[in-house]
């Protein structure tokens, strides 16, 4: 391709709204606008990387830093739309609301009798546990839902200190909206102060923890009180006991027992779906130098950059485009910037765009039969015969 023909224009400053550096590359090199819509050049960038994508691997060769499990690969990004839980022991990686981990049950103790208690205005897990003095953790946090398939009351049950995964409740009964007051009511239950005892007509799902959890406080199902010392099992039973609640930062890797961390990421590849904007993104943000791009191979858009320098003698020009065609017959892709430019910009938008190889043809080298080369992460200009090249980049 030429130059010309993409209609690159590069930037000179970062845009303002630069969100991070690899955006910013991007921006300045001219494969996306400022507002993040591809360009040219960055449409040319995705369908290499779509070709590429035939090797269901390939996001594992191009020297990005992600994490993966099965199914998904992220790449951590600060600005990432998706939470991430990750083990940098063992890799585990899941996202954060699906995300499992090594639950520490308390204590074992011996059942105690029921006793309602007066907790005015104590309509939260906070509230209840400042109140009667106890720790959260011996609080039984009450949730309502309704399915949304046949209107199914749905009442749920975690440990007062931890916090339900609605991701994980979906995965036990379907999608589910909050309850209505109506619905509330007619369960037999009371907002603020419910628990599953004594409940009409209702599918309680309670999460692994609940069955182990002895004497725990839980809503009276009557405003303004709440039983002490419920014991699962011998109060009430659910319909569904499975993992249900919120992984956060420090809670155990299921795997390895080392603490997990919580990070932000962008989803690049789900099973066999590929998300190339995202991995643009990721290649730009892990690869570039303070002037530019510095794509690997396999993931440049171009493997060339070819570039002439304005003769006084030599139309070199007309060489370049000479070579631009023996290049493009040889299989090689080569984008030509065909600009009568001074060489300096060129350079600096060669740098920018971050082809791997930056062919420039001069008059003077012309002469004795040598095209300078330069590898785009390389110090050092080279001068190669004119025909060793196409040899040499076919390597
Ligand atoms: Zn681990």
């Amino acid at each position: 391709m030429k130059y010309r023909e993409l209609q690159i224009q590069t930037q000179r400053e970062f845009p303002s709204n630069v969100r991070t550096q690899g955006f910013g590359w991007l921006a300045r090199a001219g494969y996306i606008t400022r507002e993040n819509e591809l360009l040219p050049l960055g449409e040319k960038a995705i369908e290499r990387l779509r070709v590429l994508s035939n090797d269901s691997s390939f996001l594992f060769q191009l020297s990005l830093p992600v994490i993966s499990n099965e199914i998904e690969i992220y790449f951590p990004i600060s600005t990432g739309s998706v939470e991430v839980a990750n083990c940098p022991s063992c890799n585990y990686t899941a996202r954060v609301e699906l995300a499992r981990f090594a639950k520490t049950a308390l204590s074992q103790e011996e059942q105690l009798p029921l006793e309602k208690v007066l907790t005015p205005d104590c309509n939260t897990i906070e509230s209840l546990a400042s109140f009667l003095g106890v720790p959260k953790e011996k609080t039984a946090k009450a949730l309502m839902y309704a399915r949304l398939s046949d209107n199914k009351f749905v009442f749920v049950v975690v440990r007062g200190d931890m916090q339900l995964s609605e991701a994980k409740l979906k995965q036990q009964v379907g999608d589910i909206r909050p309850a209505t007051i109506e619905e509330i009511i007619k369960s037999g239950a009371s907002a603020g102060y419910a628990s599953p005892v004594g409940l009409n007509d209702a599918l309680i799902v309670v999460d692994d923890l609940i069955p182990s959890s002895q004497n725990l406080v839980a809503g009276a199902n009557e405003t303004g009180y709440h039983l002490k010392n419920t014991n699962y099992g011998r109060d009430y039973s659910a319909e569904i006991i499975a993992d249900l609640v919120h992984a956060k930062a420090g809670d155990i890797c299921p795997e390895c027992g080392k603490p997990l961390f919580v990070i932000a990421a962008e989803l690049l590849a789900k099973q066999n779906e590929f998300y190339f904007d995202k991995i643009l993104l990721a290649l730009a943000e892990t690869h570039h130098d303070d002037k530019g791009l510095t794509f690997p191979k396999s993931a440049a858009p171009f493997d060339v950059y070819l570039m002439h320098i304005a003769g006084k003698e030599l139309d070199t020009r007309a060489k370049a485009e000479e070579f631009y065609n023996s290049l493009q017959s040889a299989g090689i892709s080569v984008l030509f910037d065909d600009r009568d430019e001074r060489a300096g910009v060129k350079f600096n938008d060669a740098d920018l765009i971050g082809c791997p190889i930056r062919l420039t043809v001069g008059e003077k080298n012309l002469k004795d039969g040598m095209i300078e080369v330069k590898e785009r992460t390389g110090k050092e200009n080279q001068l190669v015969k004119n025909e060793e090249i196409i040899a040499g980049l076919k390597k």
